[in-house]
Protein backbone atom coordinates (compact mmCIF):
# COMPACT_ATOMS: atom_id res chain seq x y z
CA UNK A 1 0.00 0.00 0.00
CA UNK A 2 1.14 3.48 -1.13
CA UNK A 3 1.73 5.80 2.17
CA UNK A 4 -0.98 8.48 0.66
CA UNK A 5 -3.72 5.62 1.27
CA UNK A 6 -2.94 5.74 5.33
CA UNK A 7 -3.74 9.76 5.07
CA UNK A 8 -6.92 11.25 5.93
CA UNK A 9 -7.82 14.53 4.55
CA UNK A 10 -10.49 16.16 6.66
CA UNK A 11 -11.93 19.05 4.55
CA UNK A 12 -12.60 22.66 6.28
CA UNK A 13 -10.43 22.01 9.21
CA UNK A 14 -9.26 23.50 12.00
CA UNK A 15 -10.97 26.60 9.61
CA UNK A 16 -12.83 27.18 6.33
CA UNK A 17 -10.61 26.55 2.61
CA UNK A 18 -7.44 24.45 4.90
CA UNK A 19 -7.67 20.91 3.58
CA UNK A 20 -6.15 19.03 6.82
CA UNK A 21 -3.89 16.02 6.00
CA UNK A 22 -4.65 13.64 9.05
CA UNK A 23 -1.69 11.77 9.93
CA UNK A 24 -3.45 9.92 13.20
CA UNK A 25 -4.66 7.46 10.71
CA UNK A 26 -1.36 6.48 9.27
CA UNK A 27 0.17 6.43 12.99
CA UNK A 28 -2.50 3.68 14.43
CA UNK A 29 -1.86 1.41 11.29
CA UNK A 30 0.60 -0.83 12.41
CA UNK A 31 2.08 -1.24 8.78
CA UNK A 32 1.67 2.21 8.04
CA UNK A 33 3.62 3.38 11.03
CA UNK A 34 6.23 0.68 10.61
CA UNK A 35 6.65 1.67 7.03
CA UNK A 36 6.56 5.54 7.51
CA UNK A 37 9.51 5.51 9.73
CA UNK A 38 11.28 3.11 7.42
CA UNK A 39 10.75 4.95 4.53
CA UNK A 40 11.67 8.71 6.55
CA UNK A 41 14.95 6.71 7.36
CA UNK A 42 15.43 4.66 4.02
CA UNK A 43 17.81 8.34 2.46
CA UNK A 44 20.30 7.94 5.56
CA UNK A 45 21.07 4.49 5.74
CA UNK A 46 24.70 4.52 5.89
CA UNK A 47 25.12 8.47 7.27
CA UNK A 48 26.07 9.08 10.98
CA UNK A 49 23.48 10.90 12.50
CA UNK A 50 24.10 11.83 16.42
CA UNK A 51 20.21 12.76 17.05
CA UNK A 52 17.10 13.61 15.71
CA UNK A 53 14.83 16.91 16.40
CA UNK A 54 11.38 17.36 15.88
CA UNK A 55 9.21 19.66 15.63
CA UNK A 56 5.96 20.19 18.27
CA UNK A 57 3.69 17.95 18.04
CA UNK A 58 3.04 15.53 15.36
CA UNK A 59 6.62 15.57 14.63
CA UNK A 60 7.34 14.02 18.31
CA UNK A 61 6.00 10.94 17.49
CA UNK A 62 7.97 10.28 13.97
CA UNK A 63 10.93 11.69 15.68
CA UNK A 64 10.74 9.81 18.98
CA UNK A 65 10.42 6.59 16.79
CA UNK A 66 13.30 7.33 14.26
CA UNK A 67 15.63 8.39 17.27
CA UNK A 68 15.05 4.81 19.03
CA UNK A 69 15.64 2.88 15.80
CA UNK A 70 18.74 4.77 15.16
CA UNK A 71 19.76 4.44 19.25
CA UNK A 72 20.14 7.85 19.31
CA UNK A 73 18.83 11.18 21.16
CA UNK A 74 15.69 12.80 20.87
CA UNK A 75 15.46 17.02 21.16
CA UNK A 76 11.78 18.41 20.92
CA UNK A 77 11.32 21.93 19.62
CA UNK A 78 8.63 22.95 20.76
CA UNK A 79 6.20 26.24 20.83
CA UNK A 80 7.14 28.65 23.43
CA UNK A 81 6.90 28.38 27.17
CA UNK A 82 6.55 24.71 27.63
CA UNK A 83 9.97 23.49 27.93
CA UNK A 84 11.48 23.84 30.95
CA UNK A 85 15.35 24.53 31.15
CA UNK A 86 16.57 27.54 29.78
CA UNK A 87 16.04 27.97 25.53
CA UNK A 88 16.53 29.50 22.67
CA UNK A 89 13.86 31.21 20.58
CA UNK A 90 13.29 31.66 17.11
CA UNK A 91 9.93 33.61 15.61
CA UNK A 92 8.40 32.24 12.72
CA UNK A 93 5.22 33.26 10.51
CA UNK A 94 2.36 32.01 10.67
CA UNK A 95 -0.80 32.02 8.25
CA UNK A 96 -2.20 35.08 10.69
CA UNK A 97 0.43 36.49 13.08
CA UNK A 98 3.44 35.57 14.51
CA UNK A 99 4.68 32.61 16.82
CA UNK A 100 7.79 30.93 18.62
CA UNK A 101 9.85 28.18 18.69
CA UNK A 102 12.07 26.99 21.65
CA UNK A 103 14.80 24.41 22.14
CA UNK A 104 16.69 24.03 25.37
CA UNK A 105 20.41 25.67 25.35
CA UNK A 106 21.85 22.14 26.37
CA UNK A 107 19.81 20.32 23.51
CA UNK A 108 22.90 19.99 20.76
CA UNK A 109 26.45 19.84 21.42
CA UNK A 110 28.62 21.81 18.47
CA UNK A 111 29.51 19.92 15.12
CA UNK A 112 26.36 17.40 16.44
CA UNK A 113 24.55 15.33 13.03
CA UNK A 114 21.53 15.83 13.35
CA UNK A 115 17.90 15.05 11.66
CA UNK A 116 15.11 17.19 11.79
CA UNK A 117 12.14 15.66 11.49
CA UNK A 118 7.66 16.81 11.13
CA UNK A 119 4.52 15.23 9.44
CA UNK A 120 4.29 17.76 7.15
CA UNK A 121 5.56 20.48 5.24
CA UNK A 122 3.57 23.56 4.12
CA UNK A 123 5.07 27.23 3.86
CA UNK A 124 8.22 25.76 5.71
CA UNK A 125 7.99 28.47 8.40
CA UNK A 126 7.95 26.19 11.34
CA UNK A 127 10.68 23.81 9.92
CA UNK A 128 13.02 27.30 9.12
CA UNK A 129 12.64 28.24 12.75
CA UNK A 130 13.95 25.11 13.72
CA UNK A 131 16.83 25.18 10.87
CA UNK A 132 17.77 28.59 12.60
CA UNK A 133 17.83 27.31 15.90
CA UNK A 134 19.79 24.44 15.06
CA UNK A 135 22.46 25.98 12.94
CA UNK A 136 22.87 28.55 16.19
CA UNK A 137 23.37 25.68 18.35
CA UNK A 138 26.18 24.97 15.87
CA UNK A 139 24.54 21.85 14.64
CA UNK A 140 25.41 20.14 11.62
CA UNK A 141 21.80 19.42 9.93
CA UNK A 142 21.85 16.07 7.60
CA UNK A 143 18.43 16.65 6.57
CA UNK A 144 14.47 17.47 6.86
CA UNK A 145 12.06 14.74 6.49
CA UNK A 146 8.57 15.00 6.59
CA UNK A 147 5.80 12.15 5.78
CA UNK A 148 4.16 15.27 3.15
CA UNK A 149 4.95 17.63 1.27
CA UNK A 150 2.15 20.46 0.11
CA UNK A 151 4.74 21.57 -2.52
CA UNK A 152 2.25 24.72 -3.86
CA UNK A 153 2.73 25.95 -0.51
CA UNK A 154 6.46 26.46 -1.50
CA UNK A 155 8.73 24.97 1.94
CA UNK A 156 10.55 22.25 0.25
CA UNK A 157 12.18 25.35 -2.13
CA UNK A 158 13.07 27.39 0.79
CA UNK A 159 14.01 25.06 2.82
CA UNK A 160 16.26 24.26 -0.02
CA UNK A 161 17.70 27.89 -0.47
CA UNK A 162 18.89 27.80 3.44
CA UNK A 163 21.26 24.69 1.94
CA UNK A 164 19.16 21.59 3.53
CA UNK A 165 18.12 18.72 2.05
CA UNK A 166 14.50 17.91 2.35
CA UNK A 167 13.34 14.04 1.90
CA UNK A 168 9.44 13.65 1.58
CA UNK A 169 7.59 10.52 1.26
CA UNK A 170 4.40 11.88 -0.20
CA UNK A 171 2.79 14.93 -1.96
CA UNK A 172 -0.70 16.62 -2.10
CA UNK A 173 -2.10 19.40 -4.20
CA UNK A 174 -3.27 22.58 -3.24
CA UNK A 175 -2.82 23.63 0.29
P1 LIG B 1 4.44 25.39 7.69
O1 LIG B 1 5.19 26.10 8.80
O2 LIG B 1 3.55 26.32 6.89
O3 LIG B 1 5.36 24.57 6.80
O4 LIG B 1 3.41 24.39 8.39
C1 LIG B 1 3.85 23.16 8.86
C2 LIG B 1 3.27 22.83 10.21
O5 LIG B 1 1.86 23.08 10.26
C3 LIG B 1 3.45 21.35 10.49
O6 LIG B 1 3.83 21.18 11.86
C4 LIG B 1 2.10 20.73 10.17
O7 LIG B 1 1.77 19.73 11.11
C5 LIG B 1 1.10 21.88 10.21
N1 LIG B 1 0.26 21.96 8.99
C6 LIG B 1 0.27 22.97 8.07
N2 LIG B 1 -0.64 22.75 7.09
C7 LIG B 1 -1.24 21.57 7.38
C8 LIG B 1 -2.26 20.77 6.73
N3 LIG B 1 -2.84 21.17 5.57
N4 LIG B 1 -2.62 19.60 7.30
C9 LIG B 1 -2.02 19.18 8.46
N5 LIG B 1 -1.07 19.88 9.11
C10 LIG B 1 -0.67 21.07 8.60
Amino acid sequence: MKIESFIRTIPDYPKKGIQFRDVSTLFQDPRGFRMAIDMLLHPYAGQPIDKVAALEARGFILGGAIAHQLSVGFVPIRKQGKLPFETMQEDYTLEYGEATMEMHTDAIKTGERILLVDDLIATGGTCEAGIKLLKRAKADIVGCAFVIDLPALGGRKLIESLGVDVHSLCEFDGD
